[in-house]
């Protein structure tokens, strides 16, 4: 008896200290809030006239969002940053590219996030507070790159699936199947690319204005209003749990 107990005792310290940990070494992947909010995130972008049409039906929704976006297409359309932020959406960090960063020397990716975040403050004149590495792909050394560079790394636990060759069935299911206050909703502007350092494939077809639409639709007879990462937080908590890939 006194063995089981002091086994309870052995598990229940260690659940604490891998909670504890996961405080410690997280990434945020949704928001604990009363607020019935449901966090919107757009990566791979800034995709004209993609996000220009993103932000529109953003706007009739009176919704916000967190747009993460590469560094290999924002000298390009720096006006459109600017505008996002005007709409009051948030700017984020994506990457240098859309490369995966497993593996990379620590020195060097925190060089090129101190770097990147410093070149969209300069752009947008509003702090960059979050990042999500390409195929949300991080090892520890990435994870503490981010931290170490004032960033924090958002992850998402609900996909529109709009990167992948799935119908648009699909893509609706999973987006709003059991939606809840808090969930971070992973969707795309663009499609990374060649530009972007990459070769995954054709860019799956969709309207991805229409895809959005219905979503927030949905999510409005759900009482559920979209926000970015930034605007949940104002009355939410992040929720963080250890997430590393294999390849670290
Ligand atoms: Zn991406």
């Amino acid at each position: 008896m006194r063995i089981v107990t002091a086994f309870g005792a052995v598990r229940g310290s260690l659940v604490a200290t891998a909670k504890r940990h996961s405080r410690v070494i997280g990434s945020t992947v949704a928001v604990s809030t009363v607020a019935p909010e449901i966090v919107l995130t757009f990566d791979d972008g800034p995709a004209p006239p993609v996000t220009e049409q993103l932000s529109a039906v953003l706007a009739g929704a009176g919704a916000t969002a967190t747009f993460f976006v590469l560094m290999t297409r924002v000298p390009a359309h720096v006006p459109v940053l600017q505008e996002l932020v005007t709409q009051g959406h948030e700017v984020a960090l994506h990457g240098v590219d859309h490369r995966r960063i497993t593996g990379r020397p620590y020195r060097e990716l925190t060089e090129e996030f101190r770097r990147s975040k410093g070149d969209l403050e300069d752009i947008t004149g509003v702090a960059v507070r979050w990042f999500r590495p390409p195929y949300g792909a991080q090892g520890p050394r990435a994870w503490l790159a981010a931290r170490r560079s004032g960033l924090e790394p958002v992850m998402w636990n609900r996909s529109t699936r709009d990167s992948a060759h799935v119908d648009d069935a699909e893509r609706f299911r999973a987006a709003t199947a059991g939606a809840r206050a808090g969930d971070i909703l992973l969707a795309h502007d663009g499609f990374a690319s060649l530009q972007d350092g990459v070769d995954d494939g054709p860019e799956p077809h969709l309207d991805r204005s229409d895809l959005l639409a219905r979503v927030l639709g949905e999510y409005q007879s759900l009482g559920l209003a979209g926000r970015s990462m930034s605007d949940a937080l104002l009355q939410g908590t992040p929720v963080r749990r250890a997430w590393f890939s294999a390849a670290l």
